[in-house]
């Protein structure tokens, strides 16, 4: 039997795993990798690679881990996992240490939030770029932080929640929380804890960006802060205002750009463009280059992404909106430019959300055809307040949106619910939508 005693244990062979055992090898660090399947999906990979790296399949237990040198878990990893020891991390704390012992000066910004990561992080990463210099963008998305290191000199990096409740000390130039909804209460029990694990991204950080509008964002402790808001903005706030009667972003009373030049599609993308202005100053970027950017910036597929346009309907694919806090957004961004009704395709594994704020959004113009999993008690939740047609899946909730829905109408698949009943992830669901309702632009009909 392989002993971890004195050892580094790696528990969680996926991609994270992966970046986690290079950066360990990299560094000249002896491991094992540890994984609760008995089969982990790419352990002939992990063989391949690491041929001199004991791989330890099972139940954990069995592993005596509080022996081990140190645990660093995946972020797919509950710390709660029976035989883990009490003090485990994570890959960002592996990350904040090599990058304190490179000796080389980087800056690093940290993007968290229930929704709105991706599309902030994709969009301050333009805006990096824009500025010049060598520029990581990962974390969450893309590549893994660990798989970035020394490529650049500015990080631009998404955390999730899984990845900072193993964070310490993150030590980040510009730490950004964007807002909070409830989300994977399946693995944090309380929104209490998911905020705490949220607000490890302020640990050691230089300066905060938080969303006003939002107060659970803001540090627990004193740290300098930008602050955003979809308001009129206070003095040194990022906001919005009517300026020359238009709605325009403005920092205090200084107009920057008119919200109609921003590329972005729905209101609540107006406040992903503020905070990153925001986190832009606090980098000292210039404000003309970060607008440029934004006049151009179109967003990541699967978020609001307008798939066609035909007889008068838009049909929408929003399959990235897997919580109720993005749909909300996604339905209250569109409803007020909407001419006719919105017809919201929703449903899929709720993860222990509260389906019922939805009720009261659609202010009586639109209805929702359930599917998936968790259908019945999205359509509990919801009627009478909300009209709800209940469908087994995908194809037919698409089939009837295609017999209900009229010219001004807008088709919206954004499901408040994760899609692994049905689907591999929310990109073959936004896939499988996309597919659905260009088939009928190549029959003609
Ligand atoms: P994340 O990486 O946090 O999941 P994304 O940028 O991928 O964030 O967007 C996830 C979902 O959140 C999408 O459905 C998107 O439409 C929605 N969304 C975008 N911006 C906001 C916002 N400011 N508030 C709430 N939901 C938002």
């Amino acid at each position: 039997a392989v002993s971890v005693d004195g050892k580094t244990v790696v528990v969680g062979l996926g991609v994270s795993g992966l970046a986690i055992a290079r950066h360990l090898r990299r560094q000249g660090e002896p491991f094992v990798m540890a994984d609760t399947r008995l089969v982990p999906p790419g352990r002939d990979a992990f063989r391949s690679e690491f041929p001199e790296v004991p791989l330890l399949t099972g139940p954990l237990e069995a592993l005596s881990l509080e022996r081990a040198r140190e645990v660093v878990i995946s972020p797919g990893v509950a710390p709660t996992t029976p035989g883990l020891p009490a003090h485990v991390i994570g890959e960002l704390t592996l990350f904040a240490r090599a990058r304190r012992a490179c000796g080389r000066s980087t800056r690093l910004i940290a993007i968290t939030g229930s929704n709105a990561k991706s599309t902030v992080t994709t969009l301050v990463g333009e805006m990096a770029c824009a500025v010049g210099g060598r520029v990581g963008v990962g974390g969450n998305l893309g590549r893994a932080a660990l798989d970035l290191f020394e490529d650049a000199d500015t990080y631009v990096l998404e955390l999730s929640s899984f990845q900072l409740e193993t964070t310490a000390d993150l030590g980040a130039d510009v730490a950004c929380y964007l807002n909070l909804s409830e989300d994977h209460l399946d693995r944090h029990a309380t929104m209490a804890g998911y905020n705490a694990a949220k607000q490890r991204i302020f640990e050691s950080a230089t300066q905060a960006v938080v969303n006003r509008d939002d107060a659970l964002t803001a540090p627990a402790r004193e740290l300098s802060c930008r602050v955003f808001t979809t308001q009129v903005p206070s003095s040194n706030e990022w906001g919005l205002s009517l300026h020359e009667g238009e709605l325009w972003l403005m920092h205090g009373a200084r107009p920057l750009m008119a919200a109609s030049q921003v590329r972005l599609q729905g209101q609540h993308n107006l406040s992903n463009a503020l905070a990153a202005l925001a986190i832009g100053d606090a980098m000292g970027w210039p404000v003309e280059t970060m607008c440029e950017v934004l006049a151009t910036f179109k967003g990541l597929p699967h978020r609001m992404e307008l798939v066609t346009e035909r007889q008068g309907v838009r049909w929408i694919n929003d399959s990235k909106g897997t919580n109720v806090g993005a749909t909300l957004a996604a339905i209250r961004g569109l409803l007020p430019a909407l001419a006719g009704r919105l017809i919201v395709l929703a449903g899929g594994v709720g993860k222990g959300a509260d389906f019922s704020p939805l009720a009261s959004a659609f202010d009586g113009r639109g209805e929702v055809i359930a599917f998936g999993r968790d259908r019945a008690l999205l359509a509990d939740a919801l009627s009478p307040a909300v009209p709800v047609e209940v469908v087994d899946d995908l194809a037919s909730a698409h089939e009837r949106a295609r017999c209900r829905a009229s010219p001004g109408d807008v088709v919206l698949l954004s499901p408040a619910c994760a899609s692994l009943d049905q689907f591999d992830n929310f990109e073959r669901r936004g896939e499988a939508f996309r597919a659905l309702v260009l088939e009928g632009d190549n029959d003609g009909t």
